[in-house]
């Protein structure tokens, strides 16, 4: 019987506080928004409690419109809570932000047009005034860009760029990696491809991933637990955990249990929309 050890609460406290000790990844309690503007208030987030663990790849899986890059924002310190509480390996967005724990990818790759690939790349740690990130040249490596290190934005293509993107958000060798439909404006084809050498990037650093999505497959393809939301103000329908092998291939995509579990979050997401829940 393995030996129990029982740590002084004043130890607990700190080894909780500090979350590196433990396998705590995210944590919401009642995390409410309601942006409040000139004309009515938009109560965009009702109610999101949720746990999950250091290291897992979260999809965040819901209808336009429904908070998703309100909690994402949220979890990037980019936007401050109505109500409830957020933590990330046992500290606040905040916290996380202020030692660059946090890298980020949208939709729009946002790269400097002026700058080099490799210059792209690197500007995180410029702001930080820091060298001691992930180096450039590995990252670069890593996203497939070999050879296009001094390469402008404009001579790269929409797929290319996003890799920009990716690598920028890896560069301070971030804890938390938050990613708000990076590939979203891809074709279908580049767009798979991106997600299955996500999926290996991710398995490769171990790093706390939320992926924000309004794809199914998507979501079921590269995540550990999915987070289903409801339509405008987003609540959590449910939390699907997914159990399928990794590293999950191009022939997923024909498996039956892949199917089936892509059948029962969209059943679920519809379901509640003929219940009244939409906008
Ligand atoms: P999603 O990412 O799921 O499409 P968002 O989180 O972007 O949804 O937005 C949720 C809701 O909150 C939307 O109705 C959106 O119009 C509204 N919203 C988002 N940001 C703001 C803001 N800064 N001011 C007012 N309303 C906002
Ligand atoms: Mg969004």
């Amino acid at each position: 019987m393995p030996e129990e050890r029982t740590l002084p609460d004043t130890e607990k406290t700190r080894a909780a506080s500090a979350g590196a000790q433990t396998s705590e990844g995210i944590r919401t309690s009642g995390l409410k928004k309601t942006f409040a503007g000139k004309g009515a208030p938009v109560e965009a987030l009702r109610e999101f409690s949720f746990e999950s663990r250091r290291g897992e790849f979260v999809g965040l899986l819901g209808p336009s419109g429904c908070g998703k890059s309100t909690v994402l924002r949220m979890l990037a310190d980019l936007e401050t809570p109505t109500a409830g509480t957020v933590t990330v390996h046992g500290r606040t967005p905040r916290e996380l932000r202020e030692g660059n724990g946090v890298g980020i990818a949208f939709q729009d790759a946002g790269l400097l047009p002026w700058r080099s690939v490799e210059a792209n790349i690197r500007l995180p740690q410029e702001v930080a005034g820091r060298r001691d990130g992930a180096a450039v040249a590995d990252l670069i490596r890593l996203v497939g860009l070999k050879g296009f290190e001094k390469a402008r934005p404009s001579q790269l293509s929409g797929g290319m760029r996003q890799r920009v993107s990716l690598a920028r958000s890896l560069v301070t060798d971030p804890e938390l990696l938050l990613l708000d439909e990076p590939f979203g404006a891809l074709d279908d084809l580049t767009r798979q491809r991106l997600n299955f050498e996500l999926q290996r990037i991710w398995a490769e650093r171990g790093t706390t991933t939320v992926l924000v999505t309004h794809g199914i497959a998507e979501a079921v393809l590269l995540s550990d637990t999915v987070v289903l939301m409801s339509p405008r103000p987003g609540t959590i329908l449910d939390v699907v955990r997914v159990d399928l092998p990794r590293p999950r291939t191009p022939e997923i995509l024909q498996d039956t249990a892949f199917h089936a579990l892509c059948d029962e979050l969209s059943e679920k997401l519809f379901t509640s929309r003929e219940n009244g829940n939409a906008p």
